[in-house]
């Protein structure tokens, strides 16, 4: 007998497990309240499970996160020590890249002022920039990251992008490594931050370092709040150092109500949704890692806990 225990507060186990159960015929799919022997867990689907939830099942292959974001899993001390996976899925990909073009675009063509503008009758022509003046930089080139970048040079616009390691994106301009992140900073007119949170990219966006904007540029998180110190971004926006935000993630969530962001004209906020886990699409890839690791082979999208991500 082989399990796969589900356990998520967020995500459908009706539609996983549903979507799951006909590539993986011997395997019996349950939540964890349901499971008969422990000792036939041999794989966990889940997001967020509750610490000690991994204890009782001995015999784990396999972890598949049910999501991109390994943060909240990574820095556990009851992980047990097995090949994680992370979702890999493109219409998760291209939902972030649909947002990240929405705040972009939104920016370039100086939308916001005309909102404001709107709520007080005013014809308030700007004359629109051409994409290929705005530049736009990335942080973060990975699965989502290096999506959302190529979606941007699609638009015309002057995309830069910077990882850890080097990277080679036809249409980007790339650079990695602390070195040379005031540079990137200095030359992005909108910045798009999607870097995992890691030990390394925790508070990365210090004062220090948002203070290498441009004077005016935009701001877009849609990664992790506590990349970035929020107290400095809130007054380089106050100041108008910082001249917009779309912040779609905080370093406390939900965002308290008295927190000044909230009233400010000049942030947009949604609620941590940039994107989601989409089962119809991610599902073949969870079922064809989970084959391999029955058969005893790698795994792809594995994560390392010691790196972060
Ligand atoms: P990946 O793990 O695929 O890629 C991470 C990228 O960040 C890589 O390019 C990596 O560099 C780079 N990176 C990591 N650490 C550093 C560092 N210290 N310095 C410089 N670059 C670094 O992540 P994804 O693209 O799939 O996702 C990014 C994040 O988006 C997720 O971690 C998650 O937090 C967030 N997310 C948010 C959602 C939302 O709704 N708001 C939804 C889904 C995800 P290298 O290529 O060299 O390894």
């Amino acid at each position: 007998m082989t399990t796969l225990v589900f356990y998520s507060e967020f995500d459908s186990y009706s539609e996983w497990s549903a979507l799951l159960a006909p590539h993986l015929p011997g395997v019996t799919i349950c939540r964890a309240e349901e499971v008969l022997d422990t000792n036939d867990v041999h794989f966990a689907l889940a997001w967020k499970p509750p610490h000690g939830f991994f204890a009782p099942y001995r015999n784990l292959k396999l972890l598949v996160n049910l999501g991109a974001g390994v943060d909240s899993l990574v820095g556990r001390d009851d992980l047990p020590d097995i090949p994680i996976i992370r979702l890999s899925d493109p219409d998760m990909a291209r939902m972030m890249a649909g947002y990240v073009l929405f705040a972009v675009l939104r920016y370039a063509r100086d939308i916001p002022a005309f909102e404001r503008a709107q709520r007080e009758r005013r014809w308030h022509y700007l004359h629109p920039r051409v994409p290929s003046s705005v530049r736009v930089g990335v942080m973060g080139l990975g699965e989502l990251g290096a999506f959302a970048a190529q979606e941007l040079a699609r638009q015309g616009f002057a995309v830069r992008g910077w990882s850890r390691s080097q990277k080679n994106i036809a249409g980007i301009e790339c650079s990695s490594g602390l070195a040379s992140l005031d540079d990137f900073l200095s030359q992005s007119d909108i910045l798009v931050v999607m870097l995992p949170l890691t030990p390394s990219t925790t508070g990365l966006l210090s004062q220090q370092r948002l203070a290498q904007l441009p004077k005016g540029a935009a701001f877009i998180n849609v990664s992790r709040g506590a990349i970035v110190d929020q107290a400095a971004l809130t007054c380089a926006l106050q100041l108008g150092d910082i001249a917009e935000a779309t912040l779609d993630v905080f370093d406390r969530e939900p965002l308290p109500p008295e927190d000044p962001l909230w009233r400010m004209e000049n942030v947009l906020i949604t609620p941590h949704l940039a994107s989601v886990a989409i089962p119809a699409s991610a599902a073949l890839q969870v079922a064809e890692n989970i084959q391999r690791a029955a058969r005893g082979e790698a795994v792809s999208n594995q994560v390392f806990p010691e790196r972060g991500y």
